[in-house]
This record gives structure tokens, sequence and C-alpha cells, in this order.
């Protein structure tokens, strides 16, 4: 058929089965004869049809079949109608929602492959005994049998080593595809491998646990990504840039600094969240040779470690064995790890298995049919369809229970729903262990309608979801989008009022600030993160007029708002030793030199680092910072009235959430020259100030005020 798609006067989709929309920009004549609808190669015909403003709605006589394509034609012009909306109704879950397993079901005996796709009109299983697709290999074929898009096919005998791919028949089109459930894959995720994932777990692995943490405000995060925490020469790792990167201890760097996983472990965080590790696209990271860069903010294979992170990317086995080990060691030392998960958008569309199985379902559109780009990636997927839902709740929970994992960190959240978000919360629940859930709960340009989206306006809806809490991360130091603006610690005093609701865990404060969360662990605080410039970046471009010595004050007063704040703090890997990408804003694929961890340098910023250790030792042996409640912190927190500008100051007290320390004194000064503030006439003891950082008394202060460097915190304490 000769058709305009996408033709200007007009676009039409399909409501039901047996009801099409046509959206007119002229007036509709009602001449139903002038229309002409076509499903496949078949005429449908139209029973009636009626005028809701500029909407046209179309009655047929017999349903769409949406094995084919549908077109419909007003006078001269002629438009695809698009499915999309079909896809949220009742209407279509009725007939095509499966609430079973999908994937590949490996036993000795038998091997049953199922696939979901109600549009397609065939698909057949390609059998090969390599992995790698250069290799020339004519695969065995078989055909799977349909019933309500369900497609299935058990195959009898030992086929542990065999890969697989789907050759899947839709709209006349042929694609050979991975399916989005698969769990092992060959070189580059081309192939999806059978296995037995049993001989994938190191030893001792169903013994793999760690102490669950009672509140995420218990937990202190720390984001890095695998290649670069161990990239650079320097980190005296054996296995640079790789999972078992993070399994070797007591390594140092040549200037005798702890590096990777035992300088993390000195720091003393609770948390690693960690940078994309499922597979991500063959054409950004190369497996077969890894030269190229790549973040890995462009999913593949959702359900599959990334192979580049594996010693041996062709055996489908090694990435999963290495990763488990690697979780499986990080867990012994006493760390908790966080995922971070990119199902809101993929590398491409076209390319994507989602889109060639069941074209059209998986991906956000308008009813005009074209793409929702709230990602930016042109790709934003649609949680809101069943069975996108579907896969995204299933693949958490499949990497929360074969992998161990302790928390997900959602990139772009605000793509999608608050429903697909509360049930992953509730069915993560079920596994027993307060598994994290936060993300970026950013308002992005997406179709879904904002009251719906997982965006912090919405975050009362959601109220065991973490944010990412923007109003703390440019108010401390300024705007991330803008290098040259400043915020508290840098220089500009209006944002004395942020930093204080920011302190509250951003939550209500008796009718002073309205808060954007319900909870305070609601509330994910940082500075800055693995976008936009690092820390010390940000400082090089917003304060050139200071010296370097005034900047790393700049870097220690930052973080120890971040770390005494309610809520949960978030640092970025490297900014506790002042890590520099060379101004470099946006490193997302270039070389490892730029966003490698340079261990040479933390000798060079060590003070900055013991500074730092200083402030998670103080957070974790006090629960007075790890409030829970709005209550408690309304009860427990009292601000210090009349104090210097660019400054404040506040009280915790009460032996705040059980605390040892009746009352505890922080006063954050941000003005280059030394301040003297009032203070309640108690005896305190001072264990913070400009130098060290941590629990034990320094030294004794009575007499009604206290001396506060510039550029510092202070924190006094009495019993
Ligand atoms: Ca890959």
């Amino acid at each position: 058929m000769n058709c305009d798609i996408g033709g200007n006067h007009m676009y039409a989709f399909v409501e039901n089965f047996r009801r099409i929309a046509l959206v007119l920009d002229y007036y509709w004549n009602n001449d139903i004869n002038k229309l002409c609808i076509k499903n496949g190669d078949e005429n449908v015909e139209i029973n009636d049809a009626y005028v809701d403003n500029n909407t046209v709605h179309i009655n047929l006589k017999k349903d769409i079949d949406i094995k084919k394509q549908t077109y419909l034609m007003h006078f001269n012009d002629c438009v695809k109608v698009n499915y999309s909306t079909l896809y949220e109704t009742s209407d279509f879950n009725d007939r095509f929602y499966y609430d079973g397993d999908l994937g590949v079901f490996y036993s000795h005996e038998k091997t049953v492959f199922k696939v979901w796709s109600p549009a397609a009109s065939s698909i057949a299983l390609l059998l090969f005994k390599n992995g790698d697709s250069f290799i020339q290999e004519e695969p065995a074929k078989i055909k799977m049998q349909e019933e309500r898009g369900l497609f299935t096919l058990e195959i009898c005998g030992n086929f542990n080593g065999y890969f697989y791919q789907y050759e899947v028949s839709v709209y006349g089109n042929t694609f050979y595809v991975v399916d989005p459930y698969a769990k092992a894959v060959g070189i580059n995720g081309l192939r999806g491998a059978i296995i037995d994932l049993k001989e994938t777990s190191p030893s001792d692995w169903e013994n793999d646990s760690i102490d669950s943490i009672n509140s995420y405000t218990d937990a202190i995060i720390y984001e890095t990504s695998i290649r670069d925490i161990s990239s650079h020469p320097d980190s005296r790792v054996q296995n640079r840039g790789k999972y078992l990167g993070l399994t070797e201890d007591n390594t140092l760097s040549s200037k005798n600094q702890s590096t990777v996983l035992n300088h993390i472990i000195e720091l003393g965080i609770t948390h690693l969240q960690l940078m994309p590790f499922f597979d991500f696209s063959y054409t950004s990271v190369d497996e077969r040779n890894p030269v190229n860069y790549n973040w890995g903010y462009d999913p593949q294979n959702y359900n599959v470690p990334e192979g580049s992170l594996a010693t041996n990317p062709y055996e489908p086995c090694c990435r999963i064995y290495e990763l488990k080990k690697m979780i499986q060691h990080l867990h012994k030392k006493g760390l908790h790890i966080n995922m971070d998960v990119v199902y809101n958008h993929v590398c491409k569309v076209e390319e994507s298995n989602f889109e060639k199985i069941f074209p059209g379902y998986y991906f956000r559109r308008y009813k005009d049919g074209t793409f929702s780009n709230g990602s930016c990636c042109g790709s934003d997927t649609a949680s809101e369809h069943s069975m996108m839902r579907k896969f995204i709740i299933d693949s958490v929970i499949y990497w929360a229970k074969e992998y161990h994992l302790d928390g997900f960190r959602f990139d772009l959240m605000g793509i999608h729903d608050i429903e697909t978000m509360n049930i992953i919360d509730e069915k993560l629940k079920s596994i027993g262990k307060n598994i994290m859930l936060y993300g970026e709960g950013w308002e992005l340009n997406t179709s879904l309608p904002r009251e719906v989206q997982a965006v912090q306006r919405n975050a009362f809806k959601t109220p065991n979801i973490g944010y990412f809490n923007d109003t703390i991360r440019d108010a401390v130091k300024g705007s991330v989008f803008q290098l040259k603006d400043k915020g508290f610690v840098n220089g500009k005093a209006e944002f004395v009022n942020d930093i204080k609701k920011s302190i509250l865990g951003s939550v209500n404060y008796k009718d002073i600030f309205k808060g954007k969360f319900s909870t305070p662990k609601q509330s994910i605080n940082y500075a800055s993160c693995h976008d936009n410039s690092t820390l010390w970046d940000k400082f090089q471009e917003s304060n050139p007029e200071n010296s370097d010595e005034e900047r790393k004050k700049m870097v220690k007063l930052t973080n120890a708002i971040i770390l005494t704040s309610q809520g949960v703090p978030f640092l970025h890997s490297g900014e506790e030793f002042c890590r520099t990408k060379l101004g470099i804003q946006n490193s997302f694929n270039l070389p490892d030199n730029i966003n490698c961890i340079n261990w040479d340098r933390k000798a060079e910023y060590v003070d900055v680092f013991n500074y730092y250790k200083g402030l998670i030792n103080l957070r974790k042996l006090h629960p007075a910072f790890r409030m829970n409640s709005l209550a408690q912190i309304e009860a427990n927190i009292k601000f210090l009235e009349g104090t210097p500008p660019n400054t404040l100051g506040y009280i915790i007290c009460n032996n705040a959430n059980g605390d040892i320390w009746k009352n505890i004194l922080i006063i954050y000064n941000a003005n280059r020259e030394p301040v003297s503030v009032q203070i309640p006439f108690e005896s305190w003891y001072l264990s913070v100030d400009n130098e060290d950082a941590g629990v034990e008394p320094r030294r004794q202060i009575d007499s009604g005020n206290v001396e506060v460097a510039g550029i510092s915190m202070c924190l006094l304490y009495n019993e």
C-alpha cells in the first residue's frame, strides 16, 4: 500500500479492538463513505462514527487484528493507525496479558523457551554451537507454538552450552533477536546462552548475606564505576577495571595510600552504588577489545552482566560468576551493593530487541505515533504498559534474588510511573531485607501525565522511595548547569535557608519550611555525582579568585554539610581526594585517563580524605544524624538565632534518635574569615573543626561563644 505516514492534517489511533479515533485539524463532513480502513490487506467495515471535538470515533464491525498493521484513508490522506493507546487498555490486557515466567528454563532433561509477542506472526528458535556471530554456522531452526501472544517451545535433551536467537516475523519483517528475559549471552550480547545458573555461583554463595539496614538513613552511599575505581595503574590491583578488581584486598598505591577496596573500607562508607554493570551496548564498548570507554547508560541485555568487566566475555558463565564473586567479597567486607539500573530507555530503539519482538509496545508514544523523548534518547520505555511494567519488576526482582543486591538506583526515574515503582517496592519487601529504592525524580518531557510520574513533586505518593535532592546539591555549591554559579560554601549568602531546609531532610518543619519529602529517608543528599563537573572542578570554575587551599576547605565543608544533614548522604567517588576530570563535565565516552580514579593524587589530598573519614565515622556512631521521621526532626532540631551572615548553626537535642550525646551543636561558616558565634552557656566538647573531624573530644568550651575558622564546620557536644 502506498501511504504517506503521518499526514499533516490528521492522525489516527486504536482506542479498543473495535474503535479507531481519527483526529483532524479540519471540519468533519460526517460522511463515513469517504473513510476507508485497511487491516493488512483486508477492508474493515465501519459500523458508525461520532464526533467529539476534533476527534472522530469510528466503530468497526469487526476486531482489528494487531498482527497486521492498519491504515486509514480519508479523501486523499492516508495514515498508519497507531496501536499504542490500545496497549494501555484492559481490552488489550484481558486478551494478551501474560502473568507467568518468560525466558529460557534449563534442566538436564529439557530446555523450555517462552517469548511474548501478540504482534508476531511467527517465531522460531535458532540453536547455535557458537556464541560468536562472526563464526559461520548453520543453526538448527525450530518453530515455536503460539497461544494468545505467548510463543513456547520445549526441546528435549541437555543443551547446556548452546546459544540461541529468535527469528521473529512481524509486520512483514524478519528480525534476529535475543529475548529481553535472557539471563546469559555470548560475546557482545548478540546471542542468548543456555546455561545452568547453578554452575555460575561461587562456593558458599548460598550463605552470602549482609546485615540489613534498619532505615535508608543508616546508609552512606558511595558512587563509583567498576572500571574507574581500579583502571589507573597506581591502583596496583591485578584485575584492573574488572569485577575481580574489587575483590583484591590490602592494595596500596606507589605512595603507600590504600587503593580501591582497601580505600573504600578505610573511608568507612556502607553502600557502594555501582554505575551500570548490566550488559550495555556492544556499539559503545566492544567486549572483544574494550579500548573504547562508556559509562554504560545504554542497555542492551537488561538481565545479564556486562562482558567487558569480566576476564573472559566469550564464556557466558564467567561474567556471572565474577560478578557474584565480587558481590560476595564486598558483602564479606561489610559493604552493601546498590545497582544503577537504566530501565527508562535503551541504546537505540530501532535496534532494540523489545522493538523487534513487538514493534510499538515497549516504548512510549504520543497518540499521533511519534516517540516520547523525555529521556533525550528517543526511547522512553512505557512502564504504564502492563508487560513493560512486568518486565521492569521481574528484572529488578531477578537481580535482587540471583545476585543478592541491596539496593537499586533508578536512572531518570521520572520517566517511570509511580505505580510501577510502588509495586517494585512491595515485591522487594517480600525478599526479607530492607532493599534500598531511589532514583532521579527529575521532571522530564515524557508523554505520561505529570501526576503519575515518579518525580519529586509526587514523592508523597511513593513514601518508601528516595529521590536525589537537587535543592541541597545546588544550594551547597552552586548550580550544576552553570559553572560560574556559586552556592553557600563558595560565597552565595542567600542559600542559608535552602541549607537549613536540606539539613532537615527536606521535610516539613514547624510551619517554617515546607518540605518536599514525607520522611528524611526519601532525601538522597549529595553535592556531586558522575554527571556534571567533579566537586573539585566545579570550584576551579566557580571560584578562580580563591586559592587551592581555600578550595580544599570548600570541598571539606561541602560534604561536612552532606554528612551531617538528615537524610541519606551520597558521595561521588574520588571527591574525598579532590578528583578532577580536567574540567570535563560529561565524560560518558571519554578514555580511562579522564574517567579513572587517579590513586596517585590521593597522597596529595590525604587531609581531605581523613576529614571525610572522620565525618563518616561520626555519622555511623551517632544516630542523631539519622532520624527517621518528620516528628523526630521537628522535636529535636533547633536553629541558633542571630548567627553572623554566611553562617548557620543548629542544635540536635534530647539525645535524638537514641544518641549518647545529649546535645550536638553544629555551625557551618561559609565566610573566608573566622567568626565568633554565641552559643548556649553550657559546657561543650569540640570534636570537629576546620582541621579534624571525629568523635573524640579535642577541647572543652565553656565560654558562651565559639570561634569557627573560615570556610569550615564546627561540632560541639555535651552528654
Ligand atoms: Ca556489552
